[in-house]
């Protein structure tokens, strides 16, 4: 029986030792650091809580059948609806998650908005992207859709979501995007760390062995023996984010090491705000005339997600979960996210929740003024997600590390490694399947 170490036990890593398991034969063990499964959809649940809730917010699309597969063998559900996604442009709040709603924009020409459309649709349709990631978005949208509506659909997100590195992603990484989501979104029935924890369960009935805040600094090999935490293995299957990867395992070739450290990451900031009362006012009309958004359409005409494209906010999205899902499985109150993406020097990381939300304050005051925060926000936690999202530049292809590594039995899956797609649970688990087939 094969002796294998996976490394890690966020979606990637627990999905690799589900899979393994199924296979047979192997004699598995999972070492991570945190107390608790899931790593960047880490959730919490308080005493009065009936459900879960991630740190940073997470939803599926239609066209995630691996995340969704994975909770239906689980035994779990996933609701889909059709909440509200929205932008806060011009100190305004409008409705933007659909063709009809991009035509009633008001702060674009009608010419730009039917080349925004036209290109959207060609994006959505067209499954070629290798030729795309040639160009940064910047360039291919401001050639097919025009100057004006990059300056207001888009530049405003990358900036927000990219800073410094805005103008040089690539065009596949805004393909996926498009090509892959969809306006109906899902949620795991007891959040994704419900899932999290029944895989966990799953396995340890299998018998894998699972050591929870066990850190992996260095592993040594030895004739064909990998050593990590003073257990020998056949196999080691990394999944830890590229970056930690390149420092645990030190006789890494030098130029592997080198080609590699060079894709960038961010970080995420995510502050997590329960409140007595929703906070994102309902939107009077829709520019859909007020179509069926599901099941439970009185609990969906607030905004769910709410993109913040004005460059002098100091955060990027707020997403109100409980616009989405109900809340009374979180005790009946609103639970409001505050989200950014950020390099891990910023000075944001340094600072104390109680500092950013005095910051954040009155950027939310101007989305709704009438909003009294004193009365209404009963407490609020500040998360961070490390290496949350790597920065996907021109020609990714060509530094996209391949899932085998220079030294035998020694494999490696991350974020970086999912490439033309765009980073989510369903990518992860659709990784710990091909990295289950590798031993
Ligand atoms: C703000 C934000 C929003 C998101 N929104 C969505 C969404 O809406 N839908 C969606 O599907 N996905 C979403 N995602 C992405 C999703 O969370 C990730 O793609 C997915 O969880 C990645 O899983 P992973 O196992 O590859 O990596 P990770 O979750 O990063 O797992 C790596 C694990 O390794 C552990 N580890 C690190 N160092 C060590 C060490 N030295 N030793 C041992 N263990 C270590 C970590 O603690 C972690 O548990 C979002 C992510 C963020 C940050």
């Amino acid at each position: 029986m094969k002796k294998v170490a996976i490394l890690g036990a966020g979606f990637a890593g627990l999905s690799t030792a589900y899979f393994l398991s199924k296979k047979g034969n192997y004699d598995i063990t999972i070492f991570e650091k945190e107390e608790n499964p899931g790593g960047l959809a880490v959730g919490f649940k308080k005493n009065n809580w009936k459900w879960t809730i991630e740190q940073a917010y997470h939803h599926l699309f239609t066209s995630d059948s691996y995340a969704t597969n994975m909770a239906k063998e689980l035994g779990i559900g996933v609701i889909f609806k059709r909440p509200l996604t929205t932008t806060y442009t011009h100190s305004a709040i409008v409705q933007l998650d659909s063709p009809l709603s991009l035509l009633s924009f008001p702060y674009l020409k009608m010419s730009s908005k039917l080349r925004t459309a036209a290109t959207l649709a060609f994006l959505k349709f067209n499954p070629y992207w290798k030729p795309l990631e040639k160009y940064t978005a910047k360039e291919w949208l401001i050639n097919y859709q025009g100057i004006e509506s990059w300056k207001q659909l888009w530049e405003p997100l990358f900036s927000g979501k990219f800073g410094e590195y805005e103008d040089d992603i690539s065009m596949s990484w805004f393909w996926a995007r498009i090509y892959k989501r969809s306006a109906s979104l899902g949620y795991i029935e007891g959040g994704f760390q419900h899932l999290a924890e029944k895989l966990t369960q799953y396995l340890k009935n299998k018998g894998v062995k699972i050591y929870f805040n066990t850190a992996i600094h260095n592993a040594v090999e030895k004739d064909g023996q990998w050593y990590l935490d003073r257990k020998n293995f056949d196999v080691v299957i990394s999944t830890l984010p590229m970056p930690v990867f390149l420092k645990v395992f030190t006789k890494l070739p030098q130029s592997y090491i080198k080609k590699y450290s060079k894709i960038k990451h961010l970080h995420a900031l995510n502050m997590l705000l329960e409140l007595k009362k929703p906070f994102l006012p309902p939107l009077k009309n829709t520019s859909d005339g007020g179509q069926s958004k599901g099941e439970d359409s009185s609990e969906v005409e607030r905004p769910y997600w709410l993109n913040i494209n004005d460059k002098s906010f100091p955060f990027l999205a707020v997403v109100e979960h409980t616009n989405f899902m109900d809340k009374k499985y979180y005790g009946n109150n609103h639970l409001l996210y505050i989200g950014n993406y950020l390099p891990r020097e910023h000075r944001f990381f340094k600072m104390t929740k109680t500092e950013l939300f005095k910051l954040f304050k009155p950027y939310l005051q101007k989305i709704n003024p009438s909003y009294d925060f004193n009365l209404n926000a009963l407490r609020f936690e500040l998360f961070v997600g490390p290496f949350a999202q790597p920065v996907v530049t021109k020609n990714y292809s060509e530094i996209k590390p391949p899932l085998t590594t220079p030294i035998p039995n020694l494999y490696v899956g991350n974020l970086d490694s999912i490439y033309p797609w765009d980073r989510g649970t369903n990518y992860a688990i659709e990784l710990g399947k091909k990295l289950a087939d590798l031993p």
